[in-house]
């Protein structure tokens, strides 16, 4: 196909697909606070929901954070993005199941957690709530999984909820407006790299 034969059909269907973006955006009308999970075995989860923390303080909006399984003391996120004004920042777990090999103490954590979660939950001034972990919780059974959903499902009604973890329920994706599942593929861990600074913590 000569170059200008095959310039003017790229300009067809560049103009065709246009029109149908064009049209989906116009269709899209609706707002209102949505819940977005993020789950999967693949890393990016919580980044990602970091990632949207730092949209909404760049939308001036108040954010509240809760980290229900904290695996390290000193992770960037909570190192810059903990001070920002705007954002209230919680950790509240005191490691993964393996290291605290505590049940009755984990059961404890997470629903001390749970209450500062619940809270933000019933207040409309946090406009982006994070509950960053929170899947282990429900999949452990150390939080009833009703009352959660229930909590989500009855939150203000321009509230952002953003729920990382794997292993997501079915009942939580099936209430979640948007729903990623990151796939594992390769991670640097499995080839003897150990946590890097920026990248993982
Ligand atoms: P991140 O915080 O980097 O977005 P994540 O939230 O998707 O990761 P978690 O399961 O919360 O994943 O794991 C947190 C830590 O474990 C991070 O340091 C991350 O790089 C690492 N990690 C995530 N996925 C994998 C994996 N598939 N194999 C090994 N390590 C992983
Ligand atoms: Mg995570």
């Amino acid at each position: 196909m000569s170059e200008p034969n095959r310039n003017d059909r790229h300009a067809a269907r560049m103009a065709r697909k246009k029109a149908l973006i064009d049209a989906a955006i116009t269709a899209a009308t609706g707002e209102r606070g949505l819940l977005v999970v993020l789950t999967g075995n693949g890393k990016g989860k919580s980044t990602s929901a970091f990632g949207m923390v730092a949209r909404a303080l760049g939308h001036g909006m108040k954010v509240g954070v809760v980290q229900f399984i904290k695996s390290r003391t000193d992770t960037g996120e909570e190192a810059f993005l903990g001070r920002q004004p705007g954002v209230e920042w919680h950790v509240t777990g005191d490691g993964f199941t393996w290291d605290t090999q505590d049940r009755e103490q984990d059961i404890a954590t997470a629903q001390r957690g749970w209450a500062i979660a619940a809270r933000m939950l019933g207040a409309p001034s946090y406009q982006l709530v994070v509950l960053d972990e929170l899947t282990y919780l429900l999949s452990y059974g150390y939080l009833d999984a009703d009352s959660v959903l229930d909590a989500l499902a009855h939150r203000p009604p321009m509230q952002h909820v953003v729920v990382t973890g794997r292993a997501a329920p079915h009942a939580l994706t099936e209430l979640a407006d948007t729903v990623s599942i990151i796939a594992d593929e390769k991670h640097a861990f499995h080839a003897g790299v150990k946590a890097q600074p920026g990248i993982d913590f």
